[in-house]
């Protein structure tokens, strides 16, 4: 009978114990998942005390980016398109509205460098399809035909063009959005501590449970290195650069993001990351500091105080903002 006690004992202190190293893995061990979306791989990291409601809300996140997508996107449906391709007024999702004023504000601060009407150039260029050309100056003139900071306009949510040839294009702005949208997702589900990144455009939910997100910056020039390291929580790291998707042409660089100036592919940075509160804001801004360059791209931030920014110009030096500086590291 003792025995027995003792026995039932022992097999209750070894379940207890067994209990909290699970809980433990649970919360130190963060699950991850990734999936292709708005064109290029999204990956989650969250870390929950339940893995299984934890795998549930990082599914949720994801089906919350590909409705983004559906609204701002290439798709047939979505808000973009249907302002393309209507002769007169559009009413948008109050969330397009959203992104669209954003978008507007930071376009008309930075002198027309961001333009969210450069949809014909886009497709002119076909960068990042199978068959990229460099057009002929009379094309890119062409193209331009309908875009600018003046093309768009929007009051509440109705959105209309002033050119019959413009064409919208939020690809400068609305992974930044998605990207937001999911982090908002995972918190709503109770998940304290997450990271959302797709393809450069990353929202972190909290710090790690043992310390901050540690991010690491990649090095344009060189394939998997880091120029260093950024340390943050509650926050959006959004890098731009001209090393993702670009063709060469005798000897040059031709990416995706374009000078609206001059219908070309700018050619003041090799790329711009930029932290700010929220990844829309921050999607923005890179796209937009990545066309005005260091001198410029900086004093576009001062407009931003809860924005910090890194850019590395055409030559390679790094060019920082104050507060960049306070959270970084470097090789
Ligand atoms: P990524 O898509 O690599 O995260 P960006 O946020 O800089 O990089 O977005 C680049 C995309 O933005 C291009 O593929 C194009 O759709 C669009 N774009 C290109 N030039 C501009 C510009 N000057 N202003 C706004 N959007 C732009
Ligand atoms: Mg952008």
């Amino acid at each position: 009978m003792k025995r027995a006690i003792i026995l039932l004992l022992a097999v209750a202190i070894v379940a207890a114990v067994a209990g909290v190293r699970l809980r433990e893995t649970a919360e130190t061990e963060p699950v991850y998942a990734s999936r292709i979306l708005m064109g290029t791989v999204i990956e989650i990291t969250a870390f929950g005390p339940d893995r299984r409601a934890t795998a549930r809300a990082i599914d949720a996140a994801f089906a919350e980016m590909a409705r983004i997508e559906a609204l701002m996107g290439p798709g047939e449906q979505s808000d973009a398109v249907r302002i393309s391709s209507a002769d007169g007024p559009v009413e948008v999702s109050p969330e397009t509205a959203k992104v669209l004023a954003l978008g507007l504000e930071v376009a008309e601060r930075s002198g027309g460098a961001f333009d969210m009407t450069l949809g014909r150039l886009k497709a002119l260029w076909g960068i990042e399809t199978e068959a990229p050309r460099v057009p002929s100056p009379e094309e890119i003139a062409g193209a331009l035909e309908g875009s600018g900071a003046q093309a768009l306009r929007l009051e509440g949510a109705t959105a209309a063009k002033r050119n019959p040839r413009t064409e919208v294009d939020l690809g400068g702005i609305a992974k930044g959005y998605a990207v937001d949208r999911a982090a908002e997702v995972l918190a709503a589900a109770g998940i304290a501590s997450a990271a959302v990144n797709a393809g450069g455009d990353m929202r972190l939910v909290g710090a790690r449970p043992d310390r901050l997100w540690r991010i690491g910056i990649q090095d344009p020039r060189r394939s998997g290195a880091v120029l260093g390291t950024v340390e943050l929580r509650d926050a959006a790291v959004v890098t731009s650069g001209d090393y993702e998707r670009f063709f060469e042409h005798d000897g040059v660089r031709y990416h995706h993001i374009f000078d609206p100036r001059t219908g070309y592919p700018a050619r003041t940075a090799q790329s711009v990351t930029v932290t700010a509160p929220s990844a829309l804001l921050a999607d923005a801004l890179a796209t937009a500091l990545f066309v005005l360059g260091p001198e410029e791209g900086l004093a576009l931030l001062e407009h931003y105080p809860g924005a910090e920014a890194l850019i590395v110009g055409a030559d390679a030096e790094l060019h920082l903002s104050e507060g960049f500086e306070a959270n970084a590291t470097w090789r």
